[in-house]
């Protein structure tokens, strides 16, 4: 296979399925079924850009996992078949109903009319033709994201931790172009409070009221400019983007790249400076949003800056209430009655993703069993949904692991007696990691380290600790390993 590299090429080309096909049938030979089936299965190519493969899964779980476990073995069978001589980069594509990422070019910029496939052409890529006027209600969709119908206002449950949120939402949305009440809006909240639905709902709304609307997701963000600036479209894709007039972003915190990063805050302040509305979520404070330019942070957290609260019990009964009826009009044989309702409610406590969680698992018991759910059948549906609420146990094999990969050199070495600086640090690392996110003591953390004393791990949870404390990138690294591993 050639390793130059070419022009950009779109998931739909028939040689670069055929070539997937190959590298698929290396990870199958290589891995096992098992493996295979658990990990690989739902991994897709979305194109190639630049010599480098970007390739996307469902989640971001399979993600972290892929890129801690197997990403050696994905990059080495990629460069074997593909036309990616860079490597490969993963990232998460939208939720299930957008199964098959945009071709390429449409991935970029994709206009209305939707049914019309025809990328734009490359006359587009002149600075100004951006804003063609063809009467049309052009650029309904800049990055090709697929926006979630179920995630409309109708449809978000109204309580005392999110109204603040909701009624900025829909003000923002209803107002017309260039009269928004608060700009920009900056949504936090922890994972599953609602975010998203937010977001999407502002999209879509103010899309039906006829506003041109960009919807990125980080990682949608990042795909969608290094394609353009790979495929030398990225003025284009910048003049598009100021053709908007809302921008909505959600996770900003995965925003990564220092390009990217620059390139985000210019696009940012362009459309605030043109009087642009601005909607983003992120999972933290916006002057907490480290990889972020100071500018951009403060700019983000100089407007609206609104906090989604945990959901309350009352919020969470009727969230899965509304969650079960829209399954019920599928299945019409789906009862649950309000006892098993206010039950699940209570003690799946944590957030939306897990009530949404919990419905299916219901639906699935009944299915299954064909049998009416009753508390019983409920609490055994459920009921690993409920034990994940417990903080995930972190184990010192899976810090080992992980670390090990993140810095190449094998767990073996992680154990061993070896002091080379190579080993050294990720073992530190890996020590300071079980001490913070298992509840083992010192003398046992020493054992599973190949038997080492207490005091050497406390050497190391002290030297990693005073290492982070001064350096910010090794900071936000075991940050990151730390995520990875509780999520
Ligand atoms: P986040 O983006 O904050 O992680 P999401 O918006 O993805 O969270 O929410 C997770 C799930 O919970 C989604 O299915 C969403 O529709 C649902 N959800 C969260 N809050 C509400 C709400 N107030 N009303 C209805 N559904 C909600
Ligand atoms: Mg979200």
């Amino acid at each position: 296979m050639a390793v130059e590299e070419t022009a950009p090429v779109g998931a739909e080309d028939a040689s670069l399925q055929d070539a997937w096909e190959r590298v698929r049938r290396r990870l199958r030979a290589e891995l096992g079924e098992d493996v295979f089936s658990s990990w690989f299965a739902r991994l897709e190519i979305a194109g190639i850009v630049g010599g480098i493969a970007y390739l996307t899964v469902p989640t971001r779980f399979l993600k972290s996992w892929l890129e801690a476990h197997y990403a050696e073995r994905l990059r080495v069978n990629c460069i074997a078949e593909l036309p990616a001589p860079k490597g490969v980069l993963l990232s998460v594509r939208q939720a299930s109903r957008d199964t098959t990422p945009a071709p390429l070019a449409e991935a970029v910029m994709r206009s209305r009319p939707a049914s019309s496939t025809t990328p734009v052409p490359a006359e587009a890529a002149k600075p100004g033709a951006a804003t063609a006027q063809s009467g049309e209600p052009e650029l309904v969709d800049v990055c090709g994201t697929t926006l979630d119908r179920r995630m409309s206002f109708q449809n978000f449950v109204v309580g005392k931790s999110n109204q603040l949120s909701f009624a900025a939402a829909e003000r923002i949305a209803a107002a017309p172009a260039g009269q928004s009440p608060y700009n920009p809006l900056y949504l936090h909240a922890g994972v599953g409070l609602g975010k998203t639905h937010l977001l999407q709902a502002i999209a879509q709304e103010a899309r039906r009221l006829g506003k041109r609307v960009a919807y990125f997701t980080a990682d949608r963000f990042m795909y969608g400019f290094v394609a353009a600036l790979k495929s030398q479209t990225a003025l284009a894709f910048k003049e598009k983007l100021r053709g908007i007039d809302l921008l909505v972003v959600d996770d900003v915190q995965f925003i990564q790249g220092k390009s990217i990063q620059q390139e985000f805050g210019h696009t940012i302040n362009a459309l605030l400076d043109a009087g642009k509305q601005i909607v983003v979520a992120g999972d933290r404070l916006a002057g907490e949003l480290e990889a972020l330019d100071e500018r951009i942070r403060s700019r983000l957290g100089g407007g609206l800056v609104v906090e989604v609260g945990e959901l309350d019990e009352a919020l969470r009964a009727k969230i899965l209430a509304t969650r079960l009826e829209a399954l019920q009009s599928a299945h019409p044989n789906f009862q649950v009655s309000p006892d098993v309702v206010a039950y699940v409610a209570r003690v799946v406590a944590t957030n939306g993703r897990d009530l949404d969680g919990a419905a299916n698992r219901l639906l699935a018991h009944a299915t299954l069993s064909g049998q009416f759910v009753t508390l019983e059948t409920a609490e055994a549906a459920i009921r690993d949904l409920v034990r994940t609420r417990e903080p995930r146990r972190v184990k010192i094999e899976d810090i080992q692991k992980l670390v090990a990969t993140r810095y190449n050199v094998s767990r073996a070495d992680i154990l061993s007696e070896r002091r080379t600086a190579a080993v050294v640090k990720p073992r530190q690392i890996a020590m300071y990691l079980s001490k913070a996110l298992t509840p083992r003591s010192l003398p046992e953390i020493g054992r599973r380290f190949g038997g080492r004393d207490h005091t050497t791990v406390l050497h190391a949870v002290r030297k990693i600790e005073k290492a982070i404390s001064e350096d910010r990138s090794l900071h936000e690294e075991v940050d990151l390993l730390k995520r990875m591993l509780q999520e």
